[in-house]
């Protein structure tokens, strides 16, 4: 991150607060989609307060996160800052937003409570009760329901961390997300025909790869870690026979249909040229009658 103190040589305030902007901007785009937008409210509502919120950090990787732990700033070693779709991409149910006018500081409780009732107001939450007893909870809930940012109650510890509120760490790392939305078999498994056409080994890594992006985690990381590359080449290689069969498939239909058009108007001919003959027979020997 570029430092305020070169932020300011460079042309102090408005450099700052464009840096800012952008930081934010692309701290988003390492969200889950329906959670960086609730996060976008967050700041918006922030923003119009007067407040310049920050977000430090939205995804992390899990090694940064075991240093997170050790530096005692989490306590848990998979959490929402983790959070990985297919192919390792990135999709952080969780940012900590720090107040850009305090950078190296504590934020004021004023910005941290305000944080926690914008937070709420869409569908989030801050951990601004973690660690506080029963009646510290308590304080803390009554300033947050009564929107007032200027009560002086004691804070938990994390409360510039922002997180969904409906959807655990577990359920995130199995492939859950926020909303209703969840990865599931059908969507990322291949048609049963392009699965029957693959060899016992091909099945195998096939089954193993789709359950590690269910997990997260892909099973053999670090070799052909995280491509849909693979994927996409095993099943565009079974699909090109299987397509090829079903235009030659869609051919022969097509030209029995054309010989059944045939044989119809052939029929057809035979029935009315049989029924002309025969009418032009039976007024054969039944004259008409003249007179
Ligand atoms: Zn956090």
């Amino acid at each position: 991150m570029i430092s305020r103190a070169r932020l300011r040589s460079e042309g102090g305030q408005l450099v700052n607060e464009a840096a800012r902007l952008e930081r934010n901007r692309q701290r988003l785009t390492e969200c889950w989609p329906s959670f960086s937008s609730a996060v976008r409210r967050v700041l918006d509502a922030l923003e119009a307060q007067g407040f310049r919120p920050r977000i430090q950090d939205a995804w992390r990787s899990e090694e940064d996160q075991a240093k997170a732990v050790a530096g005692g700033f989490s306590d848990v070693f998979f959490g929402f800052h983790n959070v990985t779709g297919a192919g390792g991409r990135k999709e952080a149910l969780a940012c900590d937003v720090l107040d850009d006018d305090n950078p190296e500081g504590t934020p004021p409780k004023r910005y941290l409570l305000a944080l926690a009732v914008a937070a709420r107001a869409h569908g989030l939450e801050t951990l601004i009760f973690k660690g506080l007893d029963k009646s510290e909870k308590a304080t803390v809930e009554a300033a947050i329901a009564a929107g007032d940012i200027d009560r002086n109650v004691k804070l938990g510890n994390d409360p510039t961390h922002v997180q969904p509120t409906d959807i655990t760490i577990a359920e995130a790392k199995a492939g859950k997300r926020p909303g209703g939305a969840s990865l599931s078999a059908s969507t990322i498994s291949p048609p049963p025909e392009v699965f029957m056409a693959l060899t016992d080994t091909e099945q195998r890594e096939l089954v193993n790869r789709i359950r590690a992006m269910h997990i997260g985690n892909w099973v053999d990381s670090g070799t052909n870690q995280g491509d849909l590359t693979w994927l996409a080449r095993i099943v565009g290689e079974q699909l090109a026979p299987l397509a090829a069969r079903q235009q030659a498939l869609e051919a022969a239909l097509s030209n029995l249909a054309a010989n059944q058009a045939s044989d119809r108007q052939a029929l057809a001919r035979i029935v009315r040229e049989q029924s002309e003959a025969a009418v032009r027979a039976v007024i054969g020997s039944n004259p008409a009658p003249t007179g």
